[in-house]
C-alpha cells in the first residue's frame, strides 16, 4: 500500500513509499481508513523539531471502517466505523502515570504516526481498547477530527472547567481554539475569540461558530476590546490557544481577579511576561496537554448529544500523493481543517 513515510531522520525526508499492509495480530483490529487531519505535529515530524522513530508512516487524527479483527478479539466487528485513539499505541502500562489513567506522562509512550506507524495510508491495526465507535449521523471526515477535538474538550471541560455564566477568551483561532469554541458556544457560554493580522478567514469562522465577539489584535487592542465587552471586568477564563508570546500577555492582561488561565498550545520557545500580574491578580494557570481515555468517552457522549457537528471545519480534502499541498494548507491561515485520504 502506498503511505506517507518519514524513512530517516533529519530534515525532510518525507515521502510517498510502497510499503506492506499491516497484519492483524489476534489481539489487533485492523481498519481502513477513511480520512486522516493534518496537524502542525505532522509538519514538527518533517522538519524534525519533534521526536520521532523513522521510517514511521506519519497521520495519528483519523477515522475509518473495521475490516478485521484478530480471533482473541471480543466485542468488535468487521463495518463498523471508528475513530482511533492513536496516542496509547505504546506505553509501559506499570509506571504512576499509566496506573492513574495519564498515559501522556509515561516515558515509555509513543504515538501513531511519529513513534509507531499511523494513518497517512489505506490500512492500520491496533488494539481494540484504541477503538472508539461513532455515531451514526457523525460522518467519517468529521470523526477524524476527533484527536484535536479530545484536547479541546479535556482543555475546556476538565482542566478549565468553564461554568454556565462565565465569559471566556479564546486567543488563537487555529483548529484547537475553534474546537474550543464549539464547546462553548453549544454550553452558550459568551466567547470571545483573538486573532492576528492574518486571521481573517479563521475570524470569519469563529463568528459563523458561534463567537459573541472576534478581535483581530492587529487592527484592535485586544485588552481595550475585552474591557470594553465585559463591561470592565475582564473575562473569567483565558484558553491560550495560539503559543505566541503577545497572545499569553493579552491572555493574563484580560482576566479579571481570580481568573483561570490555561495554556493550550505549543510556544517552543521561552518567552517573557510579569509573574506579579499571577499575584495581584491572583490568577490560576494551568497547562492541557492531550487527553485520557476518559476524555475520549466523554467526547463520543457529545457526539451522541447531536449539538455538535465538526464538518464545517473541513476545509480541503486531499488525497496523501498530494502530501506537499496539504501540508503547505495546513502551514498556511487561510484553511481550516486539512484532511488527506488513501
Ligand atoms: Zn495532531
Ligand atoms: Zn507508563
Amino acid at each position: 500500500m502506498k503511505a506517507l513515510v518519514k524513512f530517516a531522520p533529519g530534515e525532510g525526508n518525507l515521502d510517498i513509499l510502497d510499503v506492506d499492509e499491516p497484519v492483524c495480530g489476534p489481539r489487533q483490529v485492523k481498519v481502513e481508513i477513511a480520512f486522516c487531519g493534518v496537524c502542525g505535529t505532522d509538519l514538527h515530524v518533517m522538519h524534525d523539531t519533534f521526536r520521532n522513530y523513522p521510517p514511521v508512516i506519519l497521520g495519528h487524527e483519523f477515522a475509518g471502517t473495521v475490516v478485521e479483527t484478530g480471533r482473541e478479539v471480543a466485542g468488535v466487528a468487521p463495518g463498523e466505523r471508528v475513530t482511533v485513539l492513536g496516542a496509547t499505541a505504546v506505553t509501559c502500562g506499570a509506571c504512576r502515570y499509566c496506573r492513574e489513567g495519564r498515559f501522556i506522562f509515561c516515558p515509555q509512550r509513543r504515538g501513531m504516526g511519529h513513534g509507531v506507524n499511523g494513518a497517512f495510508a489505506r490500512y492500520v491495526v491496533v488494539r481494540p481498547d484504541q477503538i472508539y465507535r461513532i455515531p451514526d449521523h457523525f460522518t467519517l471526515e468529521e470523526a477524524a477530527i476527533s484527536e484535536p477535538f479530545a484536547a479541546a474538550v479535556q482543555a475546556v471541560t476538565e482542566v478549565t472547567q468553564v461554568r454556565i455564566g462565565e465569559t471566556a477568551l479564546i486567543s488563537g483561532p487555529g483548529p484547537i481554539g475553534l474546537l474550543c469554541l464549539k464547546l462553548l458556544a453549544a454550553e452558550g457560554i459568551r466567547t470571545i475569540v483573538a486573532g492576528a493580522a492574518s486571521d481573517d478567514l479563521r475570524l470569519a469562522a469563529a463568528r459563523d461558530f458561534g463567537a459573541a465577539l472576534t478581535v483581530n489584535a492587529a487592527q484592535q487592542d485586544l485588552a481595550e476590546a475585552v474591557r470594553e465587552a465585559t463591561g470592565g471586568t475582564g473575562v473569567d477564563v483565558a484558553l491560550e490557544c495560539a503559543g505566541h508570546p503577545a497572545s499569553v500577555r493579552a491572555c493574563l492582561d484580560a482576566l479579571r481577579p481570580m481568573g483561570r488561565y490555561t495554556q493550550v498550545a505549543i510556544c517552543g520557545r521561552e518567552i517573557q511576561f510579569p509573574i506579579d500580574l499571577l499575584f495581584y491578580k491572583q490568577l490560576t494557570l494551568s497547562g492541557s496537554i492531550c487527553y485520557t481515555a476518559r476524555t475520549w468517552e466523554r467526547m463520543m457522549h457529545i457526539y451522541q448529544q447531536g449539538r455538535i457537528r465538526l464538518h464545517d471545519l473541513i476545509s480541503v480534502k486531499l488525497p496523501i500523493t498530494e502530501w506537499r499541498t496539504a501540508f503547505d494548507l495546513c502551514g498556511d491561515r487561510k484553511a481550516l481543517k486539512v484532511l488527506m485520504h488513501p
